[in-house]
């Protein structure tokens, strides 16, 4: 996700009420209150039904953490205060003996971080407040079940205490009354499981669990500003771009309980669907519980409406079924938010005794193919304009329309392998071993083995072993279960709720409750195909997407694919909107061909050395380097030109007059030497030479350091005849497909250039070719010569060589290389560790992050972007007129992108595939201006 700028208000005022008679902040900065605490404010601005409550600010959770984990000297007034005002409007009282006022602390951060962070609800009681509860709420076993709750949240969140002791305890209870369920457990059971959570806690803590209800909010709280630290934070964020420094808010809020009697409930829902976008509200609840429960996946929830009921065949009973009233002012309020947010929207809600309480609404987070569809649609609707349309979807998200899928052809011959049908919460195919545990699927990936987590329900703590995961399975949980909301999120294949599947954890097994026969082993391999639902125990090969069908194949009409109508829409407004030209990396006719079908506007970089690396004339290549006397190294050239001429003429033929830049040859001398004994065998056979003679002559060509060697113009510049030839392979081939009929359009390019004289002596050697094939054919061919930029001095020389070269192309893979001074083949070593954060070296507890990003994949605007201003403002001060590019991989980065948009940029060229991703990444470009 793009990192927008942070606009954070400077103030100490870290406390915000809002709700029912609470007022509303007077600002709703998310990047002050957090995603959740804005949506609340807002919500009780619209008059929708909220608990009152506070949000404490992220600049709070800031100087919480700068100040060595101690909260800033106001704080613990300001809350005190804004508990107070929440007594008065509820007439109840925090920690009181008879009418306790009970609250959640949840976390928000600006950016959702689904799952990622902690939440505490039911704080405020204790062993007298618990009864005071009871009493008056007549409701014993509220009061417990929200005890036994608590103990076991802020066990588990601020003392870091593990889960499974309670929940194994709570078996214990259940097995002792004979129930499956928690909630069939008796009053007196609940009251037990108290006294046991208490036990626990004293034994793995060491101290009783707290009785002053203000130890406990303000640990909470403290707990959740930690919870920002956390690795499966620190993680999520990276992955995601979202900056350490942004913080989290903490929301503390009057509870309402779900859980009171058998006409509350609580949910979670989105206005459409987030796996297809279909335009229904969708969503799950439980009766009679808390929130956390919907989200943990431990009881399989209720579906929330008739449509949902139909596509998950689920036997349970629906909101609208149970509490029609109660739906309907839901999907009223859902409306509403819609037209507020003019985004699709993930709520969560709790119903107390029949009435209705908003917890939450943000954004929600959809697979690509639901964003495409939602934005076509909500555009159709009139909810949103064709902008507006544009900025629901993340550019990188299009890649995933890109992936493979199974086909209905190889599931049909699998058939007998088809274990199980769960909720399809994740679109795509995925293949891979199975692991258990997020340990285990680290460990396959470690070893390049694809893995498949599979899991009885996720936790936040499995989202390593998500991340690295190709897909992931649940037993149980529904569509907006942790593993479901997760996994959307990083567009990765998943379905949960297999309830017909069985773990068995001794066996380290997986099998089948409907087909016995079906099981498997940890580290067999399974297919899930998350589009349909289907668990497959055996593995199934991939084949192209419905996109790439309709585009690339022409195997499926376009109008029969939705999804592809839905692409078209998006691009086509995409390029309505852009600036930036978008051209394509190419060097082979099928590479240039399927650019061209995703819309690249030519190829802004074809790199001819990767034109010799087929072997025979990988070899020829090889004889020209290691000739031994200039006619050989000749003759070897000439060798090599009919093949040349040959390919580009093909490529010609594809692009049909779109431009092409062609680079001059630019070999790192090591990728092109022989390996191995084999090869310098085949290479002596062929230059007619002994083996040992070319083992000399290849240790004579060996540099210490390739990558600053002798490449790029440099060769041009030694081996004239080098460059002469492939100008004229490039011209000969030009004329030949302009006498079909074909337009050709033309800019050369010399590489690794960083004084003009480099040019200029490249420039000659071109023109001169030129002049003789033109004159040879009887036919001139307008061509342009241009440069790469990519050394440092190239960019500050760039005003001096802007007076012979006529368009500049940036080289950013090598511009960041050399910059930095960090290898590109080699950065990977401590790169990765320097944008993680090194151990400080003056606080074993933190981390220093020396990079904010890895600068081989989004340009360093500092740096390396200076650079390239200095170069296009001194080269279009010598050439007003002159065009540049950048053609680094940078060029199909979405926030390398903006950054290009920004320094005026003509053209960006990147990867075939991502040229959907550039085109809509420069139209947002132009968008954000
Ligand atoms: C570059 O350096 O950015 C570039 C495009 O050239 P290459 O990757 O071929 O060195
Ligand atoms: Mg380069």
């Amino acid at each position: 996700m793009a990192a927008p700028v942070v606009q954070k208000k400077s103030s100490t005022q870290y406390v915000y009420p809002f709700g029912e008679n609470g007022g509303t902040p007077s600002t709703l900065d998310r990047y002050l209150l957090g995603g959740k605490g804005k949506g609340l404010a807002e919500m009780a601005s619209l008059g929708l039904p909220i608990p009152p409550g506070f949000i404490i600010s992220t600049e709070a959770c800031n100087a919480y953490r700068q100040n060595h984990r101690h909260f800033p000297e106001e704080l613990e007034l300001a809350v005190q205060k804004a508990i107070e005002e929440m007594e008065r409007i509820s007439g109840l009282q925090f920690g009181s003996e008879s009418r306790p006022l009970l609250v959640s602390v949840r976390s928000g951060a600006p950016a959702s971080m689904p799952g990622m962070m902690d939440t505490i609800l039911n704080l405020g009681l204790n062993e007298r407040s618990v009864v005071g509860f009871a009493e008056a709420s007549e409701n014993e076993r509220l009061a417990y079940d929200c005890y036994r709750r608590l103990i076991m949240m802020y066990s588990e969140i601020v003392s870091g205490v593990d889960r499974l002791a309670y929940v194994e305890a709570l078996e214990v209870i259940k097995r002792r009354e004979g129930v499956n369920l928690d909630i069939e457990i008796t009053v007196v059971g609940l009251k037990q499981a108290c006294v046991m959570f208490k036990q626990i806690h004293q034994q793995r803590v060491g101290k009783p669990f707290p009785e002053d209800v203000h130890e406990q909010l303000f640990e909470a709280i403290k707990a959740v500003f930690n919870s920002w630290d956390s690795e499966r934070a620190l993680l999520y964020r990276k992955l995601n771009r979202i900056p350490d420094e942004w913080g989290t808010a903490v929301t503390v809020q009057k509870m309402v309980f779900g859980n009171k009697n058998n006409s509350s409930a609580t949910g979670v829902g989105f206005s459409r669907d987030p796996s297809t976008g279909a335009p229904y509200f969708y969503g799950e609840f439980l009766p009679n519980a808390q929130g956390e429960e919907v989200v943990a996946g431990i009881r399989t929830p209720h579906p929330i409406n008739k449509y949902q009921k139909e596509i998950t065949h689920s036997q349970l009973e629906s909101l609208e079924e149970l509490m029609p009233e109660v739906y309907g002012q839901l999907c009223q309020i859902v409306k509403q938010l819609e037209k507020h947010y003019h985004n699709m929207q993930d709520v969560e809600f709790t119903v107390e005794d029949g009435k209705l309480w908003m917890l939450q609404t943000r954004n929600g987070k959809r697979t690509v193919f639901a964003a495409i569809r939602i934005a076509c649609d909500m555009l159709q609707e009139g909810l949103i304009d064709e902008k507006a349309a544009l900025k629901q979807i993340d550019p990188e998200q299009l890649i995933q329309l890109l992936a493979p899928v199974f086909d209905e052809k190889g599931k049909l011959a699998a058939s007998e392998h088809l274990a199980a049908h769960g909720l399809n919460a994740g679109p795509g195919a995925a293949s891979g071993k199975i692991a258990l545990s997020k340990e285990k699927v680290i460990e396959m990936k470690a070893r390049g083995e694809k893995a498949i987590l599979v899991r009885e329900e996720t936790s936040p703590d499995d989202f390593p072993g998500m991340a690295a995961a190709e897909g992931i399975l649940t037993l149980r949980g529904g569509s907006t279960s942790h593993a479901a909301v997760v996994a959307r999120g990083m567009g990765k294949p998943c379905i949960v709720g297999c309830g017909t599947l069985q773990i068995d954890w001794l066996k380290k097994t997986v099998s089948s409750l409907e087909y016995p026969k079906l099981v498997l082993r940890e580290g067999d391999i399974i297919s899930l195909d998350g589009s349909t639902g289907e668990v497959f125990f055996c593995e199934l090969l991939p084949t192209d997407s419905e996109i790439i069908q309709v585009i690339i194949d022409k195997t499926k009409p376009p109008e029969a694919s939705a999804l592809y109508q839905h692409y078209k829409k998006i691009m086509q407004l995409a390029d309505k909107y852009r600036q930036l030209q978008v051209r394509a990396n190419a060097d082979t006719e099928v590479d240039c061909a399927v650019a061209c079908e995703f819309g690249a506007e030519g190829i802004g970089l074809c790199r001819t050395e990767h034109m010799f690396l087929e072997v025979t004339r990988l070899n020829r290549v090889r004889c020209m380097l290691f000739s031994r006397h200039p006619e050989e190294r000749k003759q070897a050239i000439r060798e090599l030109l009919p093949h040349q001429k040959q390919d580009f003429a093909a490529l010609f033929r594809v692009i049909r007059g779109l431009p092409i830049t062609i680079r001059l040859l630019d070999p790192p001398l090591h990728e092109f030497m022989p390996h191995t004994d084999e090869e310098l065998q085949t290479l002596a056979l062929l230059m007619k030479s002994s083996q040992e003679q070319l083992a000399y002559v290849a240790a004579s060509l060996e540099e210490q350091n390739p990558m600053l060697g002798h490449r790029g113009c440099r060769l041009g510049i030694t081996y004239p005849d080098l460059t002469q030839m492939q100008t004229r392979a490039i011209l000969e081939a030009a004329v030949e497909v302009f006498n079909e009929g074909i337009p050709v359009v033309l800019e050369i390019m010399v590489p690794l250039v960083c004084d003009e004289k480099e040019f200029e002596h490249q420039k000659m050697v071109i023109d001169k070719a030129a002049q003789e094939v033109f004159a040879e054919k009887g036919q001139a061919i307008p061509y342009s010569v241009g440069t790469m930029i990519e050394l440092p001095r190239a960019a500050l020389m760039a005003g001096e060589i802007a007076k012979e070269a006529q368009f500049f192309s940036f080289g950013t893979n090598d511009l960041t290389q050399t910059t930095f001074g960090i290898s590109r083949d080699d950065g990977n070593k401590f790169v990765p560790l320097y944008v993680e954060g090194v151990p400080h070296p003056l606080n074993s507890e933190e981390r220093l992050q020396i990079l904010k990003e890895d600068p081989f994949q989004t340009i360093d605007q500092q740096g390396v972007g200076a650079l390239m201003q200095i170069a296009m403002e001194r080269g279009r001060q010598t050439r007003p007129t002159l065009k540049c590019g950048i053609c680094g991989e940078h060029g199909g980065d979405p926030k390398s992108i903006q950054f290009f948009h920004r320094l005026g940029l003509n053209y960006v060229s990147c990867s075939p595939y991502r040229v959907p991703v550039a085109r809509l990444s420069a139209a947002l470009a132009s968008l954000h201006e």
